[in-house]
């Protein structure tokens, strides 16, 4: 094991430190549990070889090991389906903080691994979530995902665009869509360019497009004081503001992330108006 160590710390010039966490990674044990059993059978030494090579590519680790962790929830995860991030584990913290209703339905546009419908399926234990994507590994994905955490009787899943062919209504609709600016594409981590599905990402030409058509087309599936979420690109705050006012709405707040980033739009009612900080 020492030996594997030393070539993870040669191959993608890391510390000790940052290797013996990747060789943990990669094999999926604790940290101190690498040195435990120190001959390695010619399996796990294959299985390493290869995953430490995807990793000189430049993969991301999650996809390596096909794992993640999202709040307290362990998820499947492929390449071709976009990696959850820790500002949507601080969206679905502050979703429970503002909404100020428990909400029976559900709508998560654009789903991705399931993350967020599963963390909401736990937060509000009683309602029915629908979930959509329009990628057919990201489905298949989120199913695995949901299966997991046996919610398959609560979370459904459509693949379509939007919410093509909702036929009810909904509480809460929440959604991290693509919202990326086209032309900042090519400036994103070579990690994300190269390996995440741009389908994820590409939020159109001022990265508003997506989160404009949501607003457009869920206003009919929206109850009365129902909320609608979604995250969104800190430069895009003044252009989508102004759709709004055109678009009549009056009742909206961009939210922080936990970097201090205008990162979430919540249009509605909520519990603590005073916390508002762009409206
Ligand atoms: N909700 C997940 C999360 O937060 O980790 C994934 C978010 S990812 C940024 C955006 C997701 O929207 C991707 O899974 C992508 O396939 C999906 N998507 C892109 N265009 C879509 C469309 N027209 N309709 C539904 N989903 C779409
Ligand atoms: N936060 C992602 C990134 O920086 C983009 C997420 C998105 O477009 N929804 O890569």
């Amino acid at each position: 094991m020492r030996e594997i160590v030393e070539q993870v710390i040669k191959e993608l010039t890391v510390s000790r430190g940052e290797a013996e966490l990747i060789v943990a990674a990669l094999l999926e044990k604790p940290r101190f549990g690498i040195y435990l059993n120190d001959s390695v059978d010619q399996g796990t030494r294959k299985l390493l070889h290869t995953r430490l090579m995807q990793l000189k590519t430049g993969m991301p680790l999650e996809y390596v090991t096909t794992k993640m962790q999202f709040m307290d929830y362990s998820l499947h995860i492929y390449p071709g389906v976009f990696i959850p991030r820790f500002e949507t584990e601080y969206f679905i913290e502050l979703i429970g903080k503002l909404v100020d209703f428990v909400p029976e339905r559900i709508l998560d546009i654009g789903t991705g691994t399931g993350a967020i419908s599963i963390a909401l399926a736990h937060l509000y234990p009683d309602a029915q979530i629908f979930a959509t994507d329009i990628s057919d590994i990201a489905i298949r994905c989120a199913r695995e995902n949901i299966k997991k955490y046996g919610l398959g009787e609560r979370i459904h899943l459509t693949q379509c665009s939007i919410c093509d062919g909702a036929s009810t209504k909904f509480d809460l609709i929440i959604s991290n869509p693509p919202y990326i600016p086209s032309s900042r594409l090519r400036s994103l981590p070579k990690s994300v360019r190269d390996f995440e599905p741009m389908l994820a990402i590409d939020g159109g030409q001022d990265g508003t497009q997506f989160i404009e058509l949501i607003i457009q087309q869920t206003a009919e599936y929206l109850n009365p004081g129902g909320v609608i979420a979604l995250e969104i690109d800190e430069d895009t705050t003044a252009i989508l503001k102004k759709f709004l006012q055109v678009s009549g709405y009056d009742k909206f707040s961009f939210k922080r992330d936990q970097f201090r980033k205008y990162r979430y739009l919540f249009i509605g009612n909520l519990k603590n108006e005073k916390s508002k900080d762009i409206n």
